[in-house]
């Protein structure tokens, strides 16, 4: 009755499913000319039963198209009647007079960095860099008159007001998503001054201000820029003396090129050298939304599906951002549940009063979120794991902000052993391990390269196609499979039923 040639025809129909996602012209997206792709042919059929999405912010569901737009500089703020930094007279006035506040500040923001300053044959400037906030923090000091102008080797050249000081770089301590910041050890060369300078997450500088300094004013600047949906980087740098960098640098080449846990010692040599800031400033980035995510995201709400934003930003930001793109409904239609806590006690009364909110109110028609931290999901993944599941299962909106990439994952693989079926969708290197968890998985080929679209079944150009590639596409493969399902079945029958007629006869 069943008959083998299933297999083959439905084969065979995945695989022109696949290709209506490829020829569709309206999901080609006509700014970059990139088009749609299904790498899998075999699962167009799940896309119409998603039931979970899992998103990235950055890059995802906004542009990744970096711009300066405040920043504080020693407690005076920049930018906030203009709504634009580099149009504020009085930031202005200060770079023209000198202010050495201003100057040491836009130093770290023209060469604490890894990009590369890239001269073409009219003298005119570009620069190469490996992250969009880099090249928002370069191009902005350069518009400040504070140009990165030339990199050789260990030597950096930056022009200020008409004369150019030179710096050499010693070491750099790059990014990690533990440490959650940047430095440079730079040697100036006229003088021969060692400085260590610092850019990263307000968590990862504030606390560290030497003692003595106050950072309550940078804090409000953080505070008020994420309110206004911005992201925020702090700004900071620390004198070395000479003998303190030679015995640090011993124990970081040492540390570079052990073979066992070098990573781990790496990040150790870092810390030895990373306290006792002098905070300088912060600054705040903007990264528009893209085209139709509000949109997008309301329509496949609608269609009841649940999403969860996954993002590494800050706290405020991220909710910010939820609230712009109809994550959840402003209040009092909607209402964020914050599950935080720095012990196991206070995660777990946290979490519990959440889950007790949230089974009251699922029966009312009204948009409960809970929003939960880094740290805090790393202790309810580990401890209170059944109480973390229900809550999943209750809540329809999530937001989890501080989150590294493998916290993504095992966020997805959480909702995969409850039977639910998750898309995750992201655009950078950090979300492939979630992509590859999830059941489907869709990436955006963006301006952080292709690893995601790579290891991801689906690539697409913008978020807005999404709702193209599950209402339409996901939903008439899932009617087709089912209907060529029934159709082969009921053949076989019909054809069984006239051999054994003629049998009889
Ligand atoms: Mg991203």
């Amino acid at each position: 009755m069943i008959p083998i040639s299933i297999k083959v025809s439905l084969d065979l129909v995945k695989s022109l499913y696949a290709k209506f996602i490829d020829w569709d012209a309206e999901m080609i997206d006509y700014e970059t000319g990139i088009p749609s792709h299904a790498t899998n042919t075999a699962i167009s059929e799940d896309l119409g039963q998603v039931e979970y999405i899992m998103t990235d912010k950055t890059g995802t569901l906004t542009e990744n198209r970096m711009i300066f737009r405040r920043c504080c500089i020693s407690g005076v703020f920049y930018g906030n009647e203009s709504g634009d930094a580099l149009k504020d007279m009085k930031l202005l006035n200060a770079v023209a007079g000198g202010s050495p506040d201003v100057v040491q500040f836009l130093t770290v923001m023209a060469i604490c960095n890894t990009v590369v300053p890239i001269k073409s044959k009219t003298g005119a400037i570009s620069y190469k860099a490996q992250s969009q906030d880099e090249d928002a923090l370069v191009n902005a000091a350069a518009q400040l008159h504070m140009v990165y102008a030339n990199k050789n080797a260990n030597i950096l050249e930056i022009r200020f007001n008409g004369s150019v000081i030179k710096y050499e770089v010693l070491e750099i301590l790059e990014f990690t998503s533990d440490r959650k910041r940047m430095s440079v050890v730079v040697k100036d060369c006229q003088t021969g001054k060692i400085v260590l300078l610092s850019k990263g997450a307000d968590e990862a500088i504030l606390p560290y201000a030497f003692v003595g300094q106050q950072t309550r004013t940078f804090i409000e600047a953080v505070e008020q820029y994420a309110q206004l949906g911005l992201r925020t980087l702090c700004l900071a740098c620390r004198e070395l003396r000479e003998d303190e960098y030679q015995e640090w640098s011993l124990m970081f080449k040492e540390a570079s090129s052990t073979l066992v846990d070098r990573e781990w010692r790496i990040a150790e040599a870092c810390q030895r050298l990373e306290h006792d800031f002098e905070v300088l400033g912060v600054t705040a980035i903007e990264d528009r939304l893209q085209d139709g995510v509000p949109e997008t995201i309301e329509t496949l709400r609608k269609a009841g599906i649940n999403f969860w934003m996954l993002t590494g930003d800050k706290q405020n930001t991220a909710i910010q951002i939820a609230l712009s793109c109809n994550f959840i409904s402003p209040e009092p239609k909607g209402q964020l549940l914050l599950i935080d806590g720095k012990t196991e006690d206070e995660v777990c009364r946290s979490l519990e009063r959440v889950l007790l909110t949230m089974r009251i109110t699922s029966s009312e028609p009204k948009d409960v979120a809970f929003v939960v931290d880094g740290w805090a999901l790393e202790i309810a993944l580990k401890h209170y794991r059944k109480a973390f599941t229900e809550l999943a299962i209750l809540s329809r909106t999530a937001i989890c902000c501080r989150v590294t990439p493998s916290q993504k994952a095992q966020l997805v693989e959480l909702l995969k052993s409850c039977d639910y079926r998750t898309l995750a969708i992201g655009d950078g290197g950090n979300d492939v391990r979630m992509i590859q968890q999830a059941d489907i998985g869709v990436g955006i080929s963006g301006r952080e390269g292709l690893q995601a679209a790579r290891a991801a079944d689906y690539s697409i150009g913008k978020f807005r196609f999404l709702k193209r590639l599950i209402l339409v596409h996901g939903r008439y493969s899932y009617n087709r499979t089912a209907f060529l399902s029934q159709y082969s079945f009921y053949k076989s029958l019909v054809i069984c039923f006239i051999q054994i007629l003629c049998l009889w006869n």
